[in-house]
Formats: structure tokens, C-alpha cells, sequence
């Protein structure tokens, strides 16, 4: 009768044969070992420790090892249950923890003590205090729109240390089933959800908790959150981002005095793309800062026209995440006063900014050129043709900052056009790949870059005044739909700026 009490004895008849199998089961697993706990003995099968070799991985006596856990001194459910945290899927480890005491109890006829909770000695009663600590993480962040979030745990080193302690001392692997850590991150992370509503997010969560146990204390992190959309700039001499003034580093002063460079502004332009736009954001969201991130940028003096160029405004530590994009928008248009103007304006994920960054991408260029002689029609359509679709060999320019590294770069000019308004002066349009300088390849920077408009014509040719129209992906558009939150804004706004890059042969994607 006794081998039918234990499902792991029910093939004690089989095992002999395998004497091998037995030696290598036993030293294999250590919390097979429970034969040399005194409390082993009660089953009355001495053949116990060693009949479970007939099964490729042999089940120790759960029932043996749970009385050598609880005669380690007083557990928890949570801890006594946790060591079998393998065992059983679909059970909680104080489920298991209290299944395994009545199971005990009713074995042994024994009286049915209830877990120690608070008095635990491993864990010390910190599972008692999961919903206060779940409270607290809510509280922390009451006044913030989230609905994903992350749990870590910092457990007392002592309790962890203790977990191991508690295993050994019953002869089990110090590791078997699941740390303490583990456990308390899940309990917590689970009251946390249903306090707060929101869901777990292991990639990149709203708000990350960190529960420091040991110094009491709950820290919660708030992610930043991303608005992607296209601007367009409407007046020249605005930069992009903020410049400070380089005569005072941005102080706006000179000694007692104010900065004659900047008229104590402290920025050597008094707006930029950024300052006409970011705050509109930061303040929606009830951020603490914002930054802007651009796809690549204009000269100071040249406007930003047609469709755009792609932005991402990053606002940190944002209350308030899920802000009507159309309405921003406007927001933002009414506050830019027609210098600056955006659209497409969708939320978005924190991808985006590496995307815009990172993402390769063609320009179309307006530039308005003057000549240092007169220069006819048919002069101009030759020089046009011949720079339309051609390789490109540019030295750097003295004009760039002359940290960058000079070398010679070649780039294709995909498609220029040209239209003389008179002897003296002409529209160019250029469709280049990303880098291409435009300004050099009209001039053609004293022989610096190689062809270009001065060159082919044989006059003098500088750009007087130079627009950006486009700014495209050269493969694929910067909007793909993978990079927008689902309620970022309605579907189907036209957003797209997939419209006229038909001539790169490639619109392929989507
Ligand atoms: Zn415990
Ligand atoms: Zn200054």
C-alpha cells in the first residue's frame, strides 16, 4: 500500500535491473538525495532513495522533500512552495507552498499548521507586503499617463541568501525552481497591473519600477515619449536647433555686461525649429524637457518647403502620453506664427528617432542661381543635361566645419533641371542622394567639386538662395506604419510622403 501513496514509488518493481541508471540519477540530482534526511525513513521504503532510476529523470519524493523544508524552521507559503516552482504548471508557489503542508499534514495524520507568513525565516514576511509595495509603485506615479510598465525588485542580500540556505539544507540543488527575486518581481508586477490597469512591457515600458526592499524605498523611472511629423520653414535664418551664442557660450552676458553678439539673448538666433515647436510638446505632455531630432538639416539661410522634412520632438518624463495629435499640431502652427509649419503630426515609438536619423535618404533642391555673364537658354539646357543623373566628385567644402575629416566624396545628382529667368539668373532643381552640396555644385567651389554648373557653362554661378523641397527615403519612406502607436492618430490622414518619389524607382515598400 505504501508504494501507491507515492506516484514516484509505483515502478519499484522495474528498478532493479537498473543498477547504473540508479548510481547516476542519485549523483546527477542532488535533491534526489532525500534518502539521507532522517525524515525520508517514514515512508518505511528504505528502497526509497533508490527506485527511482526507471524514469529518464527520476522524480525525487516530493512529500520527503517538503518535510525536510519545513524542518529548516518556519516558512511561508510562498517559500516552501517556491523550491518546486517547476513542478506543476498553472499553480502559484503559495498555492504549491500550501498544497504540499496539507499534503504533509494528511500523510503523516499530523495536526495542519498554517504558513508562518510574516515570521518566515527566509524571506522574512516580504511576501505579506506585495500590495503594500504594488500601492506604493501606484502612488508613485498617480499623476502620470502610462499603460505599460516593468517591475525590477532589489531583494535583502540576506534573504536571497537564505532561499539557497533553505534548499541546501534540505539537500536540494541551492537552485531548484525559482529564485526569491523572480517570485516577488512577478507578485509585485501582477498587483501593480491590476492597481493601475496598464500591462507589462518587457521592451520599453512607459514606467520602469524599481523596488528596493531592502532600503524601502520605490523608485518609478517615466519614459519619454516621441511625436513624429514633417516641417516646413517658411523664413530664412532660422536654425534648426537652438545656437547659442559662441561669444558668451550661451550665457547672454559678457563679464557684468550684457552680450553685445547675442543683445544678452544668449542664442546667436533669437528662434529655431526647435524652440518654435518643442515647447508646444513639452507643454501638452506635461513633460520636464523635450528634444528635437531632424532628419538631417538645412543651411540656416535656406527654407524648408513642399512635403517637408521629418522630425521627432522627444518629451521626458511626460504626465500625459496619449495627446491628440491633430490638435497638437494646430497647437503648434498657431504658436510658430506661419515661420515654421508641421504636419502628418503622429505618435510615436522611441525607434523613430534612430529612424530619422539613420535612415537614407534623397533631397530635392530649389536653388537660385546668379551669373557672372550672361548665359543663354540653350547654354543652360546643355550644362543641365549633362549634370542630370551624373557622378558627382565633391572635396569638402571650406564652408563645413572643419572638424570633419576632408576627403574627396562622390554622390549622384539624380535628376536636375534648369529654367533661365534672364541672361543673369536661373532656377536650378535637384533631386540629389543625402550629403550632395548643392551650393558647390553650382559654383563648383574653385575646382573642388567636379562637374558642376560653373564648370560645364564656363561663367561664374552661385546659388543666391537655396530651398530644401523634399526630404525622402531613398528606399522606403521614413512613415512606416511599424513606428506609430496604434491610437497615435486616425488611419488615413494622408500622411504619407510617398507621393512623387516615383522617379526613384523603387517605391516599392507598402
Ligand atoms: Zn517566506
Ligand atoms: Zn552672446
Amino acid at each position: 500500500m505504501t508504494d501507491s501513496d507515492a506516484p514516484a514509488d509505483a515502478s519499484v518493481a522495474d528498478a532493479d535491473a537498473d543498477e547504473a541508471v540508479d548510481a547516476d540519477a542519485d549523483t546527477d540530482e542532488p535533491a534526489g538525495g532525500d534518502t539521507d534526511e532522517p525524515a525520508g525513513g517514514d515512508t518505511d521504503e528504505p528502497a526509497g532513495g533508490d527506485t527511482d532510476g526507471t524514469d529518464a529523470t527520476p522524480a525525487p519524493d516530493v512529500l520527503d522533500t517538503a518535510r525536510a523544508l519545513l524542518a529548516t524552521g518556519p516558512l511561508c507559503d510562498h517559500c516552501l512552495g517556491r523550491p518546486f516552482a517547476e513542478r506543476s504548471f498553472g499553480l502559484g508557489n503559495h498555492e504549491r507552498g500550501h498544497g504540499l503542508r496539507v499534503a504533509v499534514a494528511l500523510a503523516d495524520d499530523d495536526d495542519f499548521r498554517p504558513g508562518a507568513a510574516g515570521d518566515c525565516w527566509v524571506c522574512e514576511g516580504v511576501f505579506e507586503r506585495v500590495d503594500e509595495l504594488a500601492e506604493r509603485a501606484a502612488d508613485a506615479v498617480a499623476d502620470y499617463e502610462f499603460s505599460t510598465y516593468q517591475v525590477g525588485t532589489r531583494v535583502p542580500p540576506l534573504a536571497e541568501e537564505n532561499d539557497r540556505l533553505l534548499r541546501e539544507d534540505a539537500g536540494m540543488d541551492p537552485d531548484a525552481g525559482e529564485p526569491l527575486r523572480k517570485e516577488l518581481n512577478r507578485e509585485v508586477g501582477k498587483r501593480i497591473g491590476q492597481v493601475t490597469g496598464a500591462e507589462v512591457d518587457f521592451e520599453r515600458p512607459h514606467v520602469q519600477f524599481l523596488l528596493d526592499v531592502d532600503a524601502d524605498r520605490v523608485e518609478a523611472t517615466v519614459n519619454s515619449a516621441h511625436v513624429y511629423g514633417r516641417y516646413r520653414k517658411l523664413e530664412r535664418d532660422i536654425p534648426q536647433t537652438e545656437w547659442p551664442c559662441s561669444d558668451c557660450r550661451g550665457s547672454g552676458r559678457q563679464g557684468r555686461e550684457p552680450c553685445d553678439t547675442c543683445d544678452g539673448s544668449g542664442y546667436l538666433y533669437p528662434e529655431s525649429v526647435e524652440q518654435l515647436t518643442a515647447p508646444v510638446v513639452e507643454d501638452v505632455m506635461e513633460g520636464v524637457d523635450s528634444t528635437f531630432h531632424g532628419a538631417g538639416r538645412e543651411d540656416v539661410d535656406a527654407l524648408m518647403l513642399g512635403t517637408g522634412r521629418p522630425f521627432v520632438i522627444e518629451v521626458d518624463e511626460p504626465r500625459r502620453r496619449a495627446v491628440d495629435a491633430e490638435r497638437l499640431e494646430a497647437d503648434i502652427n498657431a504658436f510658430a506664427e506661419g515661420k515654421v509649419e508641421v504636419e502628418g503630426l503622429r505618435l510615436c515609438e522611441h525607434t523613430m528617432v534612430e529612424r530619422v536619423k539613420e535612415l537614407n535618404a534623397t533631397k530635392r533642391y530649389r536653388a537660385q542661381v546668379e551669373f557672372g555673364a550672361d548665359v543663354s537658354a540653350d547654354d543652360l539646357a546643355d550644362a543641365v543635361a549633362d549634370l542630370d543623373g551624373a557622378t558627382i566628385e565633391q572635396y569638402t567644402p571650406n564652408r563645413v566645419d572643419h572638424r570633419r575629416a576632408a576627403k574627396t566624396r562622390t554622390r549622384v545628382a539624380h535628376e536636375v533641371t534648369g529654367e533661365l529667368e534672364d541672361a543673369r539668373h536661373a532656377t536650378v532643381e535637384v533631386h540629389g542622394a543625402g550629403g550632395l552640396y548643392i551650393k558647390e555644385l553650382i559654383s563648383g567651389d574653385e575646382g573642388r567639386t567636379d562637374p558642376s554648373l560653373a564648370g560645364l557653362l564656363g561663367v561664374d554661378s552661385e546659388v543666391t538662395a537655396l530651398d530644401v523641397l523634399a526630404v525622402e527615403g531613398r528606399d522606403e519612406p521614413f512613415e512606416h506604419s511599424g513606428f506609430f502607436l496604434k491610437d497615435g492618430r486616425a488611419d488615413g490622414d494622408g500622411g504619407e510622403t510617398g507621393d512623387d518619389d516615383s522617379d526613384d524607382g523603387n517605391g516599392d515598400e507598402e
